[in-house]
């Protein structure tokens, strides 16, 4: 009996059936852009299809060149296309999967001169100003949505999503907020609505009965003037009428300032909302966003809410999700912990997406773990995320690995990482390598600091040195003398010592950490993740029958604290922060009223707090009063065991924060802890 019956069981539609009731949500993941990565892509996805998806949907492709997300990007409009797409469906079909092209028209989130949209209105992601279409040109649209269905179907896929949400061309039809059209395409709800019905009825008669039609309906918009609940039933009746086979969820535009998958959304955050349609139409419903358990899918689904989960980033965080999950090995799944980093980021810095905790995602071609051919002894020094890929990686391809960590538990620093409010998922990582080590066979020693001669006398073929970081002190005078007094804290001493931190905080450093630190003394214990109601206050978020859009005023709690976050440099706060996810945690400060204070120059703590100048002549002087001070200001590789090692001969290699501490993420010391696990 599996622990999962509702997520597992399949899915009949009818004229086919789904597997089970996963679907892998659209993503993309740069490898749409480009016909020659498109082996890669069949692999990404033969993977996951291979571990036990029940459908897939493709990353979005646009219908037409109006359609673009960005110039050049993917496009399915001509047979020669189609054909290309081929060998990406046969590899899914191979592997017995189901696939969906996802036909994405961006509109007005178009990058590049030639968008177009229903009003003259420029978006506020987007630096182009597109064209408002004549009712010919809508045609002309909805004419490409036709024709790009059926070279779906011609090369092979099981189906086609209409992308209907996010705040794209078809959504901007939908909702006032984009459409100020007075012909039949605009005015009233019922020609405002018009456009998707009418794409997906004549989507419905070009394709024939026994073809997967996904619309991704948004059910709640997040922006102003967006639907009414009572719209958004009207449109999914109208669309069930239409001929959709599936009503996908979508939640928030791209525009709404509100997070809808960051990793401080409570997971399932917006189930309710699926849930709000069932009973009103009769087609299955999925619901999406932070759902990234196979616990939480099955209870989403048993619980009554939707009748299949979008699951994206869980995917490309592990593949063999379903599996797992089936096969009663859970805990073996690597968890997708919402942080965007190697992912989203990576898409808005044009970079073929991949995982944070799976940077094999993307690269499944290149990236082949092969059984090594000369096994030998490894010690692999420190168990934070470097040390933990590293060693996981080595022992699985047939090493014998002794992992030496300095502390009781394994992790370092996503031990403090997962204490601050809204990063808990950071547990999960810690979690799945937990049991790595043990399916692997790594022989883990806790609570043993190694030294030079420890490791030399051990026999070791090869030495890994993932010894992690140490803060840096700065060296501001007084502080040595306040710490004594306990005023002043590492965010070490905070996060992982549990030092007592006064009312008044000035936190030196504004980089992640420094951030991080704001968010923990700023709520005192309390994460908004892990309580729904109260987060959706805090970020103004309501029931979409009780105001349009689902939007009301934000009704943020006090903070617990103080705060003044303090950097050298001129300029912004918070840029180091994640592409997708900083103004999250900026927002998240202003609302507690933190105050920023940039351009300083330290010049002394007293028992008042800290003193503070600034510009070259060192002017304006500032006291900071404050009870405490926490010195986040960066970190320095901690790499005593190197010099040692390398003067006796030893094989060493260093990874994660104890080669280069700069810039240094998880992501990194994942990667880099990965990379040579394949190579030694
Ligand atoms: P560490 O994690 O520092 O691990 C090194 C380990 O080596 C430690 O466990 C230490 O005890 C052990 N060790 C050292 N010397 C010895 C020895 N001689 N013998 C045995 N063991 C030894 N990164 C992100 O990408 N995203 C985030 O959102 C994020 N948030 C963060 C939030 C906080 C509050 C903090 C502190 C960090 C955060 N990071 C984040 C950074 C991330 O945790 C680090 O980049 C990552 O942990 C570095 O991994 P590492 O393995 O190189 O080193
Ligand atoms: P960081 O991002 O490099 O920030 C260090 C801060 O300290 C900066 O504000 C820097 O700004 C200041 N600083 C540097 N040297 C200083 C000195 N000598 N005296 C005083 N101030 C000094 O490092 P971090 O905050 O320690 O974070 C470490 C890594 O963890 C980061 O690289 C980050 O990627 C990762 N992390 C990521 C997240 C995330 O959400 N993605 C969260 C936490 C951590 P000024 O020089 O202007 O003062
Ligand atoms: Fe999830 Fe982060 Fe991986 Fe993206 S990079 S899939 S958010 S764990």
């Amino acid at each position: 009996m599996t622990a999962y019956p509702h997520l597992l069981a399949p899915l009949d539609l009818g004229f086919t059936q789904l597997r089970n009731r996963v679907l892998m949500g659209s993503m993309h993941t740069g490898l749409e852009d480009d016909p020659r990565l498109f082996p890669r892509l069949a692999e990404y996805f033969a993977e996951r299809a291979r571990g036990g998806v029940g459908l897939i949907v493709t990353g979005g492709f646009a219908p037409n060149i109006a359609g673009w997300a960005a110039p050049f990007s993917g496009r399915l409009a001509s047979r020669a296309a189609a054909a290309r797409h081929r060998p990406i469906t046969a590899a899914v079909h191979t592997e017995g999967g189901k696939i969906a092209l996802q036909i994405l028209h961006t509109g007005r989130y178009g990058y590049h001169p030639l968008a177009v949209a229903p009003s003259r209105l420029k978006s506020p992601i987007s630096p182009f100003t597109p064209r408002a279409l004549s009712s010919s040109g809508v045609e002309r649209q909805i004419r490409a949505f036709l024709r790009c269905s059926s070279l779906a179907r011609e090369a092979g896929y099981d189906g086609v999503e209409v992308m209907g949400s996010e705040g794209y061309f078809i959504n901007q039809f939908v909702a006032a907020h984009t459409n100020r059209r007075t012909d039949e395409w605009g005015g009233s709800y019922a020609n405002r609505m018009r456009l998707p019905v009418e794409i997906v009825a004549r989507i419905r008669a070009t394709v024939g009965k026994d073809f997967i039609i996904v619309y991704r309906l948004s059910m709640l918009d997040l922006v102003p003037d967006g639907s009414s609940w009572d719209e958004v039933v009207q449109l999914a009746k109208a669309l069930e009428a239409a001929g959709v086979t599936i009503l996908n969820t979508g939640i928030g535009w791209h525009e709404a300032r509100i997070p809808t998958i960051a990793t401080s959304v409570p997971r399932a955050a917006f189930a309710w909302v699926t849930r709000k349609l069932k009973g009103e139409v009769g087609v299955p419903l999925c619901a999406t966003n932070r759902i990234n358990t196979p616990e939480v899918a099955e209870q989403v689904i048993a619980g009554g809410s939707a009748d299949m989960v979008s699951m994206a980033r869980p995917l490309l965080a592990d593949p063999a999700f379903v599996n797992k999950a089936a096969a009663g090995r859970a805990d073996e799944i690597n968890t997708c912990i919402a942080c965007n980093q190697a992912c989203l980021d990576y898409i808005f810095e044009r970079k073929i997406a991949s995982c944070l905790v799976n940077p094999r995602a993307g690269h499944e071609t290149e990236w082949v773990f092969r059984p090594a051919t000369q096994l030998k002894k490894i010690a692999v020094v420190g168990a934070g995320p470097a040390g933990l890929a590293c060693a996981t990686l080595l022992a699985e391809r047939g090493h014998r690995v002794e992992l030496f960590e300095a502390s009781a538990e394994i992790g370092g620093q996503f031990n403090m990482a997962k204490r601050i409010p809204g990063k808990e998922e950071f547990r999960e990582t810690l979690r799945y390598f937990g049991r790595r080590i043990v399916t692997t066979g790594v022989h883990l020693h806790l609570g043993t600091r190694v030294d030079a001669q420890a490791l030399l006398a051990g026999g070791f073929d090869e030495i890994v040195l993932a010894t992690g970081v140490s803060p840096r002190n700065p060296a501001i005078p007084g502080a040595e003398e306040q710490a004594a007094a306990g005023k002043v804290l590492s965010y070490v001493d905070v996060l992982l010592r549990g030092k007592p931190v006064g009312r008044r905080v000035a936190i030196v450093g504004a980089g992640g950490i420094g951030y991080d630190v704001a968010e923990f003394v700023l709520n005192a214990g309390h994460s908004t993740t892990l309580d729904l109601d109260a987060w959706m206050r805090e970020w103004g978020v309501t029931d979409p029958e009780l105001a349009r859009s689902g939007l009301t005023a934000p009704q943020v709690e006090p903070a617990a604290r103080q705060v003044t976050l303090l950097q050298r440099k001129a300029g912004a706060f918070g840029k180091g922060l994640g592409k997708t996810t900083g103004w999250i945690h900026r927002a998240a400060l202003r609302m507690k009223r933190v105050e920023t204070i940039g351009g300083v120059n330290y010049e002394r703590i007293d028992e008042r707090g800290l003193h503070v100048s600034f510009g070259e002549r060192r002017e304006k002087p500032l006291l900071v009063a404050a009870d405490t001070i926490v010195l986040c200001a960066g970190q320095e590789p901690l790499r005593e065991l190197v010099d040692p090692l390398t003067r006796a001969d030893a094989r060493v290699h260093l990874i994660g924060g104890a080669d280069v501490a700069a810039e240094l993420d998880a992501k990194r010391a994942i990667e880099q802890g990965s990379r040579l696990a394949c190579r030694l």
